[in-house]
Parts: structure tokens; sequence; C-alpha cells
């Protein structure tokens, strides 16, 4: 049985106050599953807090990027072995408000990828397109394109447990949602196009999915046969609609 996680990405939101009542209400309400592991993805200040407030608990956490670089001159970077010093497990790679708004290209990206696997995180390394590639037909060239940067700078054995989260940037934050036929048919192309290196490997990774997940949607999103779990955001901030999403992943 593949691994499944359902990963909340905090974007830039919280405080200490609402942090505290947020995982106080997500411990209470996730106990530990051996079908499936939850995370947060916290910004960089709250590491502390949430480190404090999740160990040896159920929750996982993590960050929502890293440096490329181990060390140096980099004001206002922060690096992988950071972020392993508050026990993070997970680190958010590539996510396309990075590609988007900081233009992180193909290569940044693999070269963060990278640095995670140099420390021992766990990258959600994050592919999707945009409406205007969508609509012109040009979803699997730039999922594809995106995924082969990865491939040939680390190597396929790299990808070995990291995790690949499909966020169609049309369905992130707008509230509008792919089908789950959509999800299934990239993440089934993900999926073949790693198994073209490596057959073992692609049908061990977990895909997840993320783009306006919902209580409502995540049954049958999270019940297609290439979807491994979900990458969450605006509800990952209202403990209910993250314990019902981790519930409908929890198969
Ligand atoms: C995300 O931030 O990765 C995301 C999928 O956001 P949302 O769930 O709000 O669409």
């Amino acid at each position: 049985m593949r691994a499944r996680l359902v990963a909340g990405n905090w974007k830039m939101h919280g405080s200490l106050h609402d942090n505290a009542r947020l995982l106080d209400a997500l411990k209470a309400g996730l106990e530990r599953s051996d079908k499936l592991t939850y995370a947060v993805c916290v910004p960089f200040p709250y590491l502390g807090q949430v480190s404090a407030a999740l160990a040896g608990g159920a929750i996982a956490w993590g960050a929502q990027d890293i440096s490329e670089h181990d060390a140096g001159a980099y004001t206002g970077e922060v690096s992988g072995a950071m972020l392993k010093d508050f026990g993070c497990r997970f680190v958010i790679v590539g996510h396309s408000e990075r590609r988007g708004l900081y233009a992180e290209d193909d290569g940044r990206v693999a070269a963060k990828f990278l640095a995670a696997r140099r420390v021992g995180l766990t990258p959600i390394l994050c592919m999707g397109e945009t409406l205007e590639q969508r609509d012109r037909g040009e979803t699997q060239n730039v999922v594809g394109r995106q995924l082969d940067a990865v491939l040939a700078a680390a190597g396929i054995a790299a990808l070995a447990g990291a995790v690949l989260a499909y966020e169609p940037v049309w369905a992130i934050g707008t509230g509008r949602n792919a089908t789950p036929q959509q999800v299934q048919d990239v993440h089934a192309f993900i999926r073949a196009r790693l198994g073209a290196s490596d057959r073992g490997l692609a049908g061990n990774i977990a895909i997840l999915y993320g783009g306006s997940v919902k209580p409502g949607n995540a049954p049958e999103l999270m019940a297609m046969p290439d979807v491994d779990g979900g990458l969450v955001g605006g509800a990952s901030l209202v403990a209910k609609d993250f314990i019902a999403i981790c519930a409908a992943a929890r198969r």
C-alpha cells in the first residue's frame, strides 16, 4: 500500500494566538493512523511554536520553502539544516506561488529539491499548469517539464520517498475545482512518466492533489486510484475542515 499524506499549507497566515487554538483543535481531532500521515507546513517564524506543540504526537510539520544553498551570505534565506533544527519532516518545494510570484524557475526548484534531500527532509514537489496552459492543451507538457527538471538534476533515485503534488494553478485558492477525473488523469500521467524510469518507484510514490480541497469535495477526490492524499491551503486553517479532509483521505 502506498503512503498517504494530507499536508496543510498555512501560507502566510497565523499568529501565536491563532496557531495555538488551531493546533489544540488538530491535536484533539486527529489520532495517529497507520493509513495516513498528517502534516502542517507553517511560516518559518512559527516552527518553534509548532514543534513544541506537536512533538511526540500524531501530526508532523514542515516548512513552505527552503534555500537551495546550505549556508552562507544569503540574506533572508532559510537552510535545510535550520529546518531540521526545528524538527521539520517536510518542506514544500516549487509551490506555484513561489514559481509565479518569486520567479522560481524549474532549475531553482530542482536545486531546492536537492537541498531538501541533502539534509533528509521530505520534499513535497508541486507541479501544475495555469488555466491558459490547460485551455491550450498543454497540461502534460507543463507538468512533464516540471517533473523532468527535477529528474534531470537529481536523478530518479532521489525521488524515492519524496512526495509529489499536482496543483493546477487555476484551482488554488479560487474555489474552482478540478474534477476528480481531471485530477486522476494528470496523476496517472505523472506516475506513468516516472514509471518509464523506475516502475517500482512510480508505483510507490505518493502523489497529492491540491487546489481548493474542501470537506465537500475531498471524498470524491481522495477516492481516485492515483490520488494519495491532499495538499490543502485555505481549508487547513479551519480545524474541523482539515480534520474532515483527513478523514476522507484515510482509506
Ligand atoms: C495550496 O496552497 O497549495 C492550495 C492548494 O491552496 P487551496 O487549498 O486554498 O486552494
